[in-house]
């Protein structure tokens, strides 16, 4: 395979084929591409949609309500409905599915991103298959993502993603609306640094009654996403195999090349985090290990200065109080100042719990 991590974005269209009901046979053929993924050492997320849809059906809705409280409600119906889905069916190809639910607020803020990460990561570390949605109930409208699309193209920035395939009803991103001009073209590939004005407006008028999004949140995830290193496909979610196709490079949809490597921007999503509200000094053998590539260990850690809290930019001082790195930390300063010096495996004696070996795990820290 080409790409190693991809996170999958099913709108309710995809997954109810077009009509009112959860198709089953659509999660059927999603498990089957994640298990043969899996198989490959291809890990893949879910970003599903379909909660509302479900728990319009167990209603028997004909109309979709229109406002947010019965919304909420429909998707607090539907949500564990589509989970139970996902769990018999994928559970029938050997997966085990794990609930995620986020909110924009969530992601904004740095100790709750650094938690989603990690839980996340542990997800995946574990051979499980996260199942991401927005956590509708407690979502009102200044905190919420609002689409399933840009959700994704977060969700893909959260955990690094190498790809994130956005699922429609179209072969992709068109020069037109293809139902109303028949000139339309497929745009195959996009390798502008910004998404050009004309495919903006091409976007503009083609989203369905449906889901949430249209072709224009679709466009806005791709430009997100690619602008943290995460390469993005639109395609065709009825299209046979069309992840694992995508997942070994097959050119299928329309393609967005990412503009910066993802290290590149998970160093600015830590530099953009502003004035450290602190920081830590190492000892002569972890700013070496850091130099080749190690975390930050408890033990390598002479003191704290400062005052932080878990999820803060911090900086990395030498021995001599130079700045050798900066990054996130999964301690707060109190606790540092407990385990500091301390072997990692004494962390959970010394304070009762503990958030990991690292007190800065390399995924977040940059060398300076
Ligand atoms: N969270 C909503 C649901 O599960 C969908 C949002 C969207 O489709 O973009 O029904």
């Amino acid at each position: 395979m080409t790409f190693h991590r991809l996170v999958v974005k099913c709108g309710t269209s995809t997954l109810t084929g077009g009509t009112t009901r959860i198709a089953p046979p659509r999660l059927v053929e999603l498990a089957q591409q994640a298990a043969q993924l899996h198989s490959a050492a291809t890990e893949m997320i879910v970003v599903s949609s379909g909660a509302v849809a479900a728990g319009r059906e167990r209603l028997g809705l004909t109309q979709l309500p229109k406002d947010l409280p019965v919304k909420q409600m429909l998707s607090a119906i539907g949500q564990p409905r589509l989970m139970a889905l996902y769990e018999q069916i994928f559970g029938l190809y050997g997966l085990t599915i794990a609930q995620v639910l986020l909110t924009r607020a969530d992601l904004a803020d740095r100790r709750r991103y650094l938690n989603s990460r990690n839980t996340l990561t542990a997800l995946l570390e574990h051979g499980l298959i996260p199942i991401v949605n927005e956590n509708d109930t407690v979502a009102t409208e200044e905190i919420r993502v609002g689409d399933n699309d840009n959700l994704s193209a977060l969700v893909a920035n959260l955990i690094d993603a190498d790809l994130l395939v956005l699922l429609t009803d179209q072969a992709g991103l068109y020069t037109a609306d293809p139902a109303l001009d028949p000139t339309a073209q497929l745009v195959t590939d996009v390798i502008e640094p910004d998404i050009p004005a004309a495919l903006w407006q091409a976007a503009g008028g083609t989203s369905n009654g449906l889901g949430t999004g249209g072709m224009i949140t679709k466009l806005q995830a791709a430009d997100l996403a690619r602008r943290s290193g995460t390469t993005v496909v639109i395609a065709n979610g009825s299209e046979p195999n069309v992840l694992t196709r995508l997942a070994c490079g097959e050119r299928l949809g329309t393609w967005f090349r990412p503009v910066v490597t993802s290290i590149e921007s998970r160093k600015r999503y830590i530099l953009a985090g502003g004035r450290a509200s602190g920081s830590v000094s190492v000892d002569e053998g972890a700013a070496r290990a850091l130099r080749h590539g190690s975390s930050l260990l408890p033990v390598g850690v002479t003191s704290a200065e400062g005052s932080f809290e878990r999820g803060d930019t911090i900086q990395v001082l030498n021995a001599v109080g130079r700045e050798i790195a900066r990054g996130m930390t999964n301690y707060n300063s109190t606790d540092l100042a407990h385990i500091c010096g301390h072997q990692s495996i004494e962390i959970e004696t010394i304070l009762g719990y503990t958030y990991g070996d690292e007190v800065i795990h390399r995924n977040n820290l940059v060398l300076l």
